[in-house]
């Protein structure tokens, strides 16, 4: 049997982010900690891996780099040395048009109709959240009935494959993403004094800036870090299939058994509640986590991109005469993305609990596109599919009672569970927050160091920046 000190199950951001930072404690701090990465797939990076087809790379749905973390962002700098920087322009497309992000506070491009109909419901809205118990109470009592209907619904809808109100509103005051919560407020006189002066209230300024790398799209990240931690210890195309929790052993889809004092999990925590082989009471729980799927259809095109599309890298789609809830424009990430003389669009259409996924996503794709007039059929030159099973941590109104309870049987039993689906937080499961969770937990395990992104999700979107903060952090001399 083999036997190590930490096992991490999962080569995606989260288990790179465990093995990354015990590799230079044992390097720099002098940590004698053995670690072992098994991961189900043939190369590492988990869902931030970037295929390619006919000279095309794509995302796994989009994927923005956010910088929360110096530690993360020294890291980022380490194993890519070439980046573009991209303007974030992202809006919806309502009505026929562009309205910027976040169309709360953009309503001035509506049409009069619509615009009257939202500016009365938000004149409606309250400050009390005593009765906002699930996010349609929220995103009511917050945007009023007007916004309700013509974008938060329908579009919520469409992305988490459940209505907003089988849905928490927890995670909606933290800060996945920009410097706004994730789904950010608005003020009513702030909104009519963006319409009597024609004022676009976006989410970013002139200068912003997010960075994308300059080739091999997202996944020249997760190569980049797995190609400076030690190869033997990661095992790829390897599957964890039983956990015995109690003894502290793991079992793979081989036979081998694993035993180990610490497992730092990524794996779909319903599935890793599956996998337990002595604990009926926990595995019973693994159908309180749904996640909803996507397909995410990569279409290639020959000529200039569309002039409505120029500058824009994501939009999304609340019609549900469209089966896309977002289009990410891939070629405006890095122009490496598609070959010269074509572009690129990325469209998610998801599926969840309440909306069966149905047809064939490339044609609903292809059919959206030249609806919006984004697209002509004849000027596509390639067709990418593929079908993410896990795409969204659904936040159902059970989601945190239910973690709590688990993640706590779990830690006693040296168990950690982390990440975008093994701890299933979306307001922490971009990359950032699953690398940096992995390097949490081996602070905690191996320094003492008190963990902050996962149990305080709130503090990583603000002011873990400045609370962070590793020690003895010598970035060249991981390199092995
Ligand atoms: C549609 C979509 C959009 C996204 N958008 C963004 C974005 O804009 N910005 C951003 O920063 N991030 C984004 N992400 C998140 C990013 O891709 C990563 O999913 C995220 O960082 C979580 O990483 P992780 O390591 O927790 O999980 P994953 O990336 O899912 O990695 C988990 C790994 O565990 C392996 N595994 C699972 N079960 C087993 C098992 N039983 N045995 C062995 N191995 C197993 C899997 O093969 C996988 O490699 C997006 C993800 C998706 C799906």
């Amino acid at each position: 049997m083999l036997s190590t000190d930490l096992l991490i199950c999962g080569a995606g951001p989260a288990g790179l982010g465990a093995a990354w930072r015990l590799n230079e404690l044992n390097l720099h701090n002098n940590c004698h900690g053995e670690w072992l990465v098994v991961d189900n797939a043939e190369t590492p990076g988990g869902m931030a891996v970037s295929p390619e087809k006919e000279g095309f790379t794509w995302d796994l749905g989009g994927h923005v780099l956010f910088p929360h973390y110096p530690y993360f962002d020294a890291v980022l700098n380490e194993v890519v040395d070439n980046w573009v920087e991209v303007k974030p322009v992202r809006g919806a497309w309502m009505f026929n048009r562009f309205v910027p992000y976040p169309v709360q506070r953009n309503i001035r491009h509506f049409p009069a109709k619509e615009l009257e109909q939202c500016l009365q419901g938000l004149a409606a809205t309250t400050t009390d959240s005593s009765n906002n118990h699930n996010f349609e109470q929220h995103l009511k009592a917050s945007f009023g009935f007007g916004l309700y209907k013509l974008f938060f619904e329908p579009l919520n809808f469409k992305m988490w494959g459940e209505h907003p109100g089988k849905m928490s509103a927890s995670w909606t005051q933290h800060r996945s993403g920009s410097k706004s919560t994730n789904v950010p407020t608005v003020d009513l006189q702030r909104i009519k004094n963006n319409i009597a002066n024609n004022i676009d209230d976006v989410a970013w300024d002139e200068d912003t800036r997010i960075r994308y790398p300059a080739v091999g799209g997202t996944g020249a990240v997760w190569q980049g870090v797995t190609s400076r931690l030690p190869a033997h210890r990661i095992k790829s195309n390897h599957e964890i299939t039983g956990i015995n929790l109690r003894k502290r052993i793991a079992t793979l889809a081989d036979g081998q058994t694993i035993s180990y004092k610490h497992l730092f999990s990524s794996m779909p925590i319903d599935k890793l509640l599956s996998c337990l082989t002595d604990s009926p009471e926990l595995s019973a729980q693994a159908h309180l986590f749904c996640p909803a799927a996507v397909d995410v259809v990569g279409i290639g095109v020959s000529g200039e991109c569309p002039t409505q599309l120029e500058e824009i890298c994501s939009l999304y789609f609340p019609d549900n005469d469209i089966a896309f809830w977002r289009a990410s424009v891939m070629s405006n990430y890095s122009s490496t993305m598609a070959p010269e003389g074509s572009w690129s669009i990325l469209c998610e259409i998801n599926s969840g609990s309440s909306k069966p996924a149905t047809g064939n996503p490339v044609t609903a794709v292809i059919e959206g596109l030249e609806k919006l007039g984004f697209v002509t059929a004849s000027k596509i030159i390639s067709r990418w599919h593929r079908h993410i099973p896990y795409g969204y941590p659904v936040p159902t109104l059970q989601r945190d009672k239910a973690l709590i309870e688990i993640q706590q049987v779990l830690e006693s039993n040296g168990v950690y569970s982390r990440g975008r689906f093994g701890g299933w937080k979306y307001e922490v499961c971009n990359q950032d927050h699953a690398f940096m969770q992995g390097v949490e937990v081996v602070d905690a395990l191996f320094t003492g160091a008190a963990e902050v992104t996962y149990p305080t999700p709130h503090l990583a979107g603000q002011n873990s920046v400045k609370q962070y903060n590793p020690t003895n952090v010598n970035r060249h001399a991981t390199l092995q």
